[in-house]
């Protein structure tokens, strides 16, 4: 298992969620089709179970209540947690997740710090592959006791997502517009920001012309290809960094929980380049990427670069994730003033400024 700060395997004499997330994910290696699939599936799902699958047996409840638990793997999981097998060291591959009982565990112990918390910064909509609506975003936002949200659909190039294009982008400003004027007819502050995930090329460049860009309120830069690559990827990111139309770097990494490990750089050097431009790296809450992963966010700490949440959400209920995120932030000790969500709206917009002026003075200086 991981040497981390949650170590999980047995924990107060039962078997964590976690560890039988990894026996599932063993299981399924030699195990024939259908029943792979089903065990893989369950491995996936086990990080996002609210309750700790012993402590629902110990209760005499059916661990069938558990999403992606029929009663096959139910007997299965009943045998492990009476009798805990060893877990093997867990691979890279699913290395470094939370599940959300402990991601729970972690927030409870320190209440103020979910009570921080002003806005999301990614999340989909209709617009590309999500399947609520601005509106019903912003509304499950509202009932959250959120003040903002950033809409981050995805851009052109990924056309596999339904990335949009610029006059789709233009469309959806208007969008925005009414559902913040309808808002604030009903007496609600609460804002929608325009923004988008932009898609970067391996080289750090994005697909979408720059004047629409600049309409934004924040840029969410995000690599989506070339991520299986082995060799060391420093310069991909720091170019992605000293990409001028960007603010925040989205899932770094790009691992994805048994399915992709993600990218290698030299991270230190990756976040002293973000801090030096004031920009921010993201934890990205989706339960089966939280990326940046728990070390690296101690690595980003230590450079003091700046934090920006976001769930990745595609439909309103996923807004639940940021747990993921929060706690990450709280385990690695990021400082409350880093996070941008923690920031009034007012202010997040002002350091999006601030970061434009200074990358127009940059590049300009380095044109000249
Ligand atoms: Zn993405």
């Amino acid at each position: 298992m991981t040497k981390n700060k949650i170590h999980t395997v047995v924990e107060n004499g039962f078997l964590t969620n976690s560890a039988i997330a990894e026996l599932l994910a063993v299981a399924a290696e030699g195990a024939k089709m259908p029943l792979q699939k089903a065990l893989r599936r369950a491995s996936r799902k086990a990080i996002l179970w609210p309750e700790e699958a012993a402590i629902l047996l110990a209760e005499r409840r059916s661990l069938t209540e558990l999403p992606g638990v029929g009663p096959h793997l139910s007997r299965l999981i009943r045998e492990w947690i009476e009798a805990p097998p060893l877990v093997p060291d867990v691979p890279k591959i699913r290395c470094s997740f939370l599940t959300l009982p402990e991601a729970r565990s972690v927030l409870v112990k320190k209440p103020s710090w979910g009570s921080r918390l002003k806005g999301d910064l990614q999340m989909h909509t209709v617009w590309s592959d999500g399947s609520g609506t601005i509106e019903e975003m912003a509304n499950a936002a509202v009932q959250r006791g959120y003040e903002y949200i950033a809409i981050t659909d995805h851009s052109k190039g990924l056309k596999i997502a339904g990335g949009i294009d610029e006059n789709q982008l233009r469309q959806q400003e208007t969008e925005i517009a009414n559902v913040n004027a309808k808002l604030k007819a009903n007496g609600n502050s609460f804002r929608v920001l325009r923004s988008i995930e932009l898609n970067l090329d391996p080289h750090g460049k994005g697909d979408m012309d720059d004047k629409s860009l600049r309409r934004l309120d924040v840029v969410l830069g995000c690599f989506h290809s070339a991520l299986r690559r082995k060799e060391d990827q420093t310069a991909r990111y720091i170019t992605a960094l000293k990409n001028p139309t960007i603010q925040i770097l989205g899932h770094p990494r790009g691992r994805i929980y048994n399915f992709r490990p993600g990218l290698e750089a030299q991270w230190q050097r990756v976040f002293d380049v973000a801090a030096e431009l004031d920009k921010a790296v993201e934890i990205d809450s989706y339960p089966d990427r939280q990326d940046l992963s728990l070390d690296l966010v101690k690595l980003a700490k230590k450079a003091g670069c700046r934090i920006s949440l976001g769930t990745d959400s595609h439909d309103p209920l996923q807004l639940r994730f940021i747990e993921f995120g929060l706690a990450s932030a709280l385990l690695e000790e990021i400082q409350p003033e880093r996070i941008l969500n923690f920031m009034p709206l007012n202010d997040l917009l002002s350091w999006a400024t601030s970061v434009r002026q200074r990358e127009g003075r940059r590049t300009r200086r380095e044109r000249d």
